[in-house]
Parts: structure tokens; sequence; C-alpha cells
């Protein structure tokens, strides 16, 4: 593995570190119930993902 040979000065590492903001949350809207709702995961207030009924509704 590659060793750093000299420290980078505070300013580099601050400049760096100037990106890692965290960004706010995407949420995407129910196709079934229209509430918001994150991607990639079933609706938490209606039970559905993909069209039909994954889990018991809240
Ligand atoms: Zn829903």
């Amino acid at each position: 593995m590659a060793v750093p040979r000299n420290r980078h000065s505070n300013a580099r590492k601050n400049s760096k570190r100037a990106h890692h903001a965290k960004k706010p949350r995407q949420l995407t809207v129910c196709n079934n119930c229209q509430t918001q709702r994150m991607p990639h995961r079933a609706c938490p207030h209606c039970g559905f993902y993909s069209g039909r009924s994954v889990v018991a509704a809240a």
C-alpha cells in the first residue's frame, strides 16, 4: 500500500473535505397512495412496492 511522504497542509485537507457535505434525502411519491417514500423501499404507508402489496400496511 502507498504511504504518504509528506503531510498535507490544513488548507489542503480542508479544501478536500469541502465536498463531503451531506445532501438532503431524496424522496419519491408512492404510485399507490401518493405519499412520499424512500426510493427502492416498500411504501411505509400502504406496503406496496412495484405495483403490488409486499408487506402488511402499517
Ligand atoms: Zn403507498
